[in-house]
């Protein structure tokens, strides 16, 4: 698979021009069967792509993003084009801005090729929950690519683009990337403004990226991060040392019942390469953990039923057009949402409702507390916390159909975004078989230092 700087230089050389590249990748994402697209961006990416040619032929310098072909997850605003957030609900919105980071991707003159598929509102773990269909695996079609940020971990994998755009809540750019065997990296909540993201659950919602290796990863990171006027919660990362001796945490937590036999041994044989090529591994206790599922599914619900009041078929999006108010917001809101939409307004309405909010809300968000100082305190002892990324490989389309089961995809991604880390999940190919997810858990606004480590295991 070709890298940034590979591209960068035969743009640089003239071997091919930023028109053809472009046009090239256009041609792939419309022959795709994945169905990893909702829409094709072609005026917009070529546009961009002339600009990138006329640098080039007047001898100007092109930055590392200049010209690569990117794709975005379809619940951030590309000015003028429709939004739809994998809903019925929002078929045919037009976004009247451009988010933060889309703004920052033209400005370093990125080039957006499209919207990917994901499920409504980044709610699932496998894009069988997007109203446009289900996204398969480019490794194996019968499989899901994960979720929600599936169409992007697919098209990366299916080099559809050199890199894409996700949003993470609780894994949903971490457990795709595992899936597709592609990097995929969440960053410290506050890295990246959500300005422009369409809200899901906006104490744990953050933007970041996928591409097939670290560097590539970390320079779109490097190109969306930083404080934005428009999202209170942003500020710009410090820079950080590395330390010389990097002690790796191991959280017994992570290995408990319920973790597929492949994955346990994937990650402890490279656990075993870290420590031959000299790291020290420390066993480490985060004993909250265990609890972050049930957490997340307490506060998650909660803020979505918020967040998703806005759709109410009056202001924009669709509209039952009925002329009783009442009759109209239910009509619209049963049509316009899909089940598991639906099942999470409902039960975040419960958690949040009178007499019930101090017994579910009031407890998780305790709870969560206790999750992120357990945390804190394994990070007085290591550097870096390592552990799958998901239980499981990538599961047949279909295969999970209780919710229950398809939430468990979430265990190792939740803690993480429930403590606001930075995390990255790194691809484990396995020979003749599907991919597995190594995940990296960093100290809060230490990015940098997940990069690094990162950049190691890449060279074990
Ligand atoms: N799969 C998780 C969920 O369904 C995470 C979603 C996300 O991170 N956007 O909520």
């Amino acid at each position: 698979m070709k890298t940034f700087k590979d591209i960068h230089k035969s743009l640089m050389k003239k071997e091919f021009t930023c028109t053809q590249l472009v046009q090239e990748y256009l041609n792939k994402v419309k022959k795709s069967k994945l169905n990893d697209f909702l829409l094709i961006t072609d005026k917009l990416a070529l546009e961009q792509a002339k600009k990138v040619d006329d640098k080039i032929a007047r001898k100007q310098k092109i930055g590392e993003l200049e010209g690569i072909p990117i794709a975005i997850k379809d619940n951030m605003l590309v000015k003028d084009f429709i939004c739809t957030a994998g809903s019925k609900i929002l078929e045919n919105y037009v976004s009247p801005y451009d988010a933060f980071v889309i703004k920052k991707l033209k400005d370093a003159g990125a080039i957006i090729i499209g919207k990917t598929n994901l499920d409504e509102f980044a709610m699932g773990s496998s894009t069988e929950n997007s109203a446009y269909g289900v996204v398969k695996n480019p490794i194996d079609v019968s499989r899901v690519p994960g979720g929600s940020s599936g169409g992007s971990a697919a098209a990366v994998a299916a080099d559809h683009c050199l890199a894409a755009l996700g949003s993470d809540t609780g894994g949903s750019i971490r457990q795709p990337a595992a899936f597709c065997g592609v990097v995929g990296f969440k960053p410290s909540y506050g890295a990246v403004s959500r300005y422009g993201l369409i809200a899901m659950a906006s104490s744990l919602d953050q933007i970041g990226c996928f591409a097939n290796n670290v560097q590539d990863t970390r320079l779109v990171f490097n190109i969306i991060k930083g404080k934005d006027k428009m999202d209170s919660t942003t500020l710009d990362l410090k820079e950080i040392k590395t330390p010389k001796k990097i002690i790796i945490g191991v959280p017994k937590q992570y290995f408990a019942d319920g973790i597929n036999f492949n994955v346990k041994e994937e990650i402890e044989k490279t656990i075993k390469k870290f420590k031959d090529f000299g790291y020290e591994i420390k066993e480490i206790d985060l004993p909250y953990t265990e609890y972050a599922l049930a957490v997340y599914y307490i506060i998650m619900p909660a803020e979505v039923s918020a967040n998703l009041a806005r759709y109410d078929g009056i202001k924009y999006g669709f509209s039952a057009k009925n002329k009783n108010l009442l009759e109209n917001y239910l009509k619209t809101r049963a049509k316009g949402f899909g089940d598991e939409t639906r099942r999470r307004i409902i039960l975040g309405t419960y958690v949040l409702s009178a007499g019930y909010r101090d017994a579910y809300y009031a407890k998780a968000q305790k709870v969560r507390n206790l999750i992120k100082q357990d945390f804190e305190k394994a990070f007085k002892e290591v550097d870096i916390i390592l552990t799958p990324t998901t239980p499981t490989p990538a599961f047949k389309i279909g295969e999970k159909q209780d919710p229950l089961s398809m939430y468990l995809a979430d265990i190792y991604t939740a803690p993480a975004s429930l403590a606001g880390l930075p995390a990255i999940s790194l691809p484990i190919k396995v020979k003749n078989d599907l991919p597995i997810g190594l995940q990296l858990i960093g100290p809060q606004f230490k990015d940098d230092l997940v990069f690094n480590i990162a950049e190691i295991y890449e060279q074990l």
